[in-house]
């Protein structure tokens, strides 16, 4: 069959229908652009309803023009953080050197944006909630995969027939786990593991970040705005993942606070703040790398297919860049020629940004004095004024023009 042939027996289907597990970054993108391309879409969530919580991430490079073409950019500008600073403590609690953020983040101030992730799971969800079917407190519980679909039972009950299911499910994805196998396999642990959680800002900070390190330890302040409330983050070293940990948050606090006695600064308050948090998210730092992010009609998408960890700050531009790719694929070919175009496209662009971490990535959290020592003359001699160009990995992939809408 040619590509002409392709397209228009595509398009003469009739409208072809898609669930996505997931309403966080990718789900919900992946929703607009499908949509647009003439799809049927269901999105089904596990949570009660759009998850808010607002620790700050970034849309940088790529990812901002996704953001354009989708409309929201104008809301996302309004609705920048806007970081000044960022100090470094030493272990004593003095300062080290104090830059702005994108100094050391390798974002380009003016132009990269940095948003509460409530504040771009909201403005995705809004722009799709209008034409796209979402089921809340949900979730996928079988998949079977036939000549003609898969066909799905849902948690809740009932069970229907998708042409397509796509996995926007995060790190620890169900929907790669039904399909691919256990999660170890693909997951690439880098030695931290990691505690956020919101605390009172009772330390007068205001659009800014202090870090405090010692050798394996790093304790941060994030104040997004000039609120009473601060982002608490505690990241340590440990060679190999606390797997008990991860599944019972009582055993996170311990470790934490076993792992951060007798630290200084802020960190007593910190710990304190920990026993009492009500959203505490705690998990391993670590990558997903897949040989392949497809298996007959079921797609992996965002970090479900290739998180890149926070230390290089491209999980979200990659989630929505991923989105727009793995769309823009389906928008004139059947799964099969979609999917085989969606990994050749986007591929090398997530292998450029999961190769950010070791290049100023973990180098960040350094595990021995003389790392640590290394590291602060580093940020001493960097500019304190932000870089004009970005790394050359947030913007490794231009866009193509999507087709026009069926
Ligand atoms: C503390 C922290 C700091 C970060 N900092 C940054 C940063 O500075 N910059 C940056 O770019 N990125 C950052 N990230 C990463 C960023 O949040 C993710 O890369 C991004 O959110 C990926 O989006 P996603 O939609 O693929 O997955 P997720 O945001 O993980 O969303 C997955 C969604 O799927 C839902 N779900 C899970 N399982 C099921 C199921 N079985 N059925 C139905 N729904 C399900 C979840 O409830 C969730 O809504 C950070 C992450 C963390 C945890």
């Amino acid at each position: 069959m040619t590509r002409t042939d392709q397209l228009t027996d595509v398009r003469s289907s009739p409208r072809r229908t898609v669930l996505i597990s997931g309403a966080s970054v990718a789900g919900p993108a992946l929703a607009f652009w499908l949509n647009r391309h003439g799809y049927a879409v269901t999105v089904v969530e596990k949570a009660p309803s759009l998850r808010g919580g607002g620790y700050p991430i970034d849309v940088r490079g790529t990812a901002l023009e996704v953001v354009r073409r989708m409309g929201i950019l104008p809301r996302l500008r309004d609705a920048h953080i806007d970081l000044r600073r960022l100090t470094f403590l030493d272990p004593g609690g003095d300062e080290v050197t104090s830059l702005h953020p994108h100094a050391v983040t390798g974002g380009v101030a003016g132009r990269d944006l940095e948003v509460r992730r409530g504040d771009l799971t909201d403005a995705l969800h809004t722009a799709v909630r209008d034409d796209v079917e979402f089921l809340f407190d949900d979730s996928v519980d079988t998949l079977d995969q036939t000549d003609h679909g898969v066909d799905v039972t849902f948690h809740g009950g009932g069970s229907r027939t998708f042409d397509m299911v796509f996995g926007a499910d995060g790190m620890h994805s169900r929907t790669r786990e039904m399909l691919f196998g256990p999660e170890e396999q693909f997951h690439r642990y880098l030695g931290y593991c990691f505690a956020v959680f919101t605390m009172r800002n009772t330390f007068g900070l205001s659009h800014e970040t202090v870090m405090w390190n010692s050798p394996g330890r790093a304790a941060a302040l994030y104040a997004v705005g000039d609120g009473d409330e601060v982002h608490a983050f505690l990241n340590f070293a440990r060679p190999t993942p606390p797997l008990a940990a991860f599944r019972d948050p009582r055993a996170q606090r311990d470790l934490v606070s076993e792992v951060f006695a007798g630290a200084g600064w802020e960190v007593p308050g910190m710990l304190a703040a920990l026993r009492e948090a009500e959203d505490l998210f705690f998990d391993g730092v670590s990558q997903i790398r897949m040989p392949r992010w497809s298996s007959g009609r079921v797609a992996l998408v965002g970090d479900a297919a290739y998180a890149p960890s926070f230390l290089t700050g491209q999980g979200t531009s990659l989630a929505l860049v991923g989105a727009y790719m793995l769309a823009g694929c389906l928008a004139d070919r059947d799964h099969v020629a979609g999917f085989a175009a969606y990994e050749h496209d986007t591929r090398e662009f997530v292998t450029a940004n999961q190769g950010l971490v070791g290049r100023g990535g973990a180098t960040l959290f350094p595990t021995t004095a003389r790392a640590l020592e290394r590291r602060n003359d580093r940020l001493r001699s960097l500019s304190a004024m932000p870089p004009a160009e970005g790394r050359p990995a947030h913007t490794a992939l231009t866009l193509p023009d999507l087709p026009r809408p069926a």
